[in-house]
């Protein structure tokens, strides 16, 4: 896809006169692109038309760098399609919340249940799962095994069949419990049945979500728009999961269900694992899509805000790859100065939505005054080792006693730690282009 769009680009560019007929070619191979990315026919039109208002022919022809302008259109409007206009309801930690999960079989709402608990049980809530699907045989045998692995309380029968009795159950024990996120995992065919969407109702109207958040493969294709709708028509989903985003699939369909919900995405499963499940960010996510590539907007900050002087060692380490703790102290100081280099590391896929969510960045600040203060107790050794099991239970016990805090915000730190590693080891082995090339797309 990347490819063609740029090639598109790259064509109009060359053109000596930039009017209505070139733009249009232009536009039609980019929608061509886009369609084989899945997106739906519908939105790649609206997407079209709009770009047209938006991009100035008078502009173009004054000799402005053409493809800058088209692609920032394109990539603006994409951005513009991912975001429903408000935030999914959010669950507060502490306070109990019940989110039910639907989806059609196989799209991966077990696995994703299990992925959304242990996401937040690592982050110190009091997760619960609730197995409400009693169509599949085996379904409750599947989130037991889950919960077992990641040591999350579960609620299921192998005897009752009546989905809505378990999950009124499940709920109503995990309530008493003092649970902060009740998941209801529900039970999906394989087509989308009118039975389906009656249980799901029932089961919504009998645990009153806070929260409903339609699973999603990514892999269906131009379906998705249709499929989203079919479930939103049934129950008051709030939010999206876009899972199996490691296949080939490239993920068009995201936008559909976004249009077709008016919800957000909220994560994306990136694998079959636990912890293979990120939270979704817009912008990388149409870089990718646009084939941009996600660090070519990355590599454009570094040569526009890092001083010279500090690009070379910079991008050394990142082609290193090597990401130890202490590279990450660096980095936070960097962010908390909230100087040039910070700046570049906000743009990184995966570093600005988890470490400082827009609206809590007071929060997100404290945090990470607290990370320090805990890596201020580490050794030289510690600090300059990628090994992370060099961090055994009497290195952690002894950085708790010497910063103060509790063994488990150490070990907070370092699942933190081992996020950001894995994002900064993608960028192993990275050419590094020279000033200019990157803009060259
Ligand atoms: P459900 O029927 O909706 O509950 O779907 P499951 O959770 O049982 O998942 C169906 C299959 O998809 C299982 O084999 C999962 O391991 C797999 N799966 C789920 N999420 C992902 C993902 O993000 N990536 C990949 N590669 N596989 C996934
Ligand atoms: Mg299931």
């Amino acid at each position: 896809l990347g490819g063609s769009i740029s090639r598109a680009l790259q064509q109009m560019s060359n053109a000596t006169i930039i009017d209505e007929k070139v733009l249009n070619e232009c536009l039609n191979e980019i929608t061509r692109a886009l369609l084989q990315s899945d997106v739906q026919f519908k939105l790649v039109r609206d997407m079209q038309t709009n770009i047209k208002k938006i991009v100035n022919l008078d502009d173009l022809a004054a000799g402005h760098n053409k493809r800058k302008i088209i692609q920032q259109a394109i990539f603006n409007e994409l951005c513009k399609m991912l975001d429903p206009g408000k935030p999914s309801f959010t669950p507060k930690k502490g306070k109990t919340s019940v989110v039910m999960f639907v989806g059609l079989q196989g799209s991966g709402k077990t696995t994703t249940c299990t992925k959304y608990a242990y996401y937040h049980q690592k982050k110190g809530w009091k997760p619960a799962l609730v197995c409400a699907d009693t169509f599949r045989a085996g379904a409750f045998d599947q989130l037991k095994q889950n919960a077992t692995k990641t040591k999350i309380p579960f609620y299921g029968s192998y005897m009752e069949s009546d989905p809505v009795k378990i999950a009124v159950e499940g709920v109503e024990r995990f309530k008493k419990e003092n649970c902060d996120l009740i998941i209801v995992d529900t039970s999906g065919r394989h087509k989308q049945e009118v039975a389906l969407f009656e249980e799901m109702r029932q089961v919504s109207e009998a645990t009153k979500p806070d929260l409903v958040i339609f699973v999603m493969d990514s892999s269906i294709g131009q379906a998705a728009f249709d499929q989203a709708q079919a479930f939103k028509q049934s129950v008051a989903v709030g939010a999206v999961i876009v899972t199996k985003m490691d296949g080939h699939a490239k993920g068009g369909g995201a936008l559909s269900a976004v249009a077709a919900t008016k919800s957000p995405v909220i994560f994306i499963g990136t694998g079959e694992h636990m912890d293979e499940f990120e939270v979704f960010d817009v912008k990388p996510f149409v870089s990718r899509l646009l084939g941009m590539g996600d660090l070519s907007g990355f590599m454009d900050k570094i040569h526009e805000v890092v001083p010279m002087d500090q690009q070379p060692e910079l991008l050394q380490k990142l082609s290193e790859g090597n990401f130890t703790l202490r590279i990450m102290y660096e980095q936070f100081q960097n962010i908390l100065k909230m100087g040039p280099i910070g700046q570049v590391f906000s743009m990184l896929p995966g570093f600005s939505a988890e470490l400082m969510p827009k609206g809590r960045e007071k929060e997100s600040q404290a945090k990470i005054k607290r990370y320090m203060t805990m890596m201020d107790s580490m050794t030289n050794e510690e600090l300059d080792s990628s090994n992370p099991k060099l961090m055994n239970e009497s290195r952690i016990m002894r950085i708790a006693r010497g910063s103060g805090r509790q063994i488990r915000e150490v070990m907070e730190m370092l699942e933190e730690y081992k996020r950001l590693a894995k994002i900064w080891s993608k960028m192993k082995g990275l050419k590094i282009p020279k000033k200019g090339e990157m803009s060259a797309l």
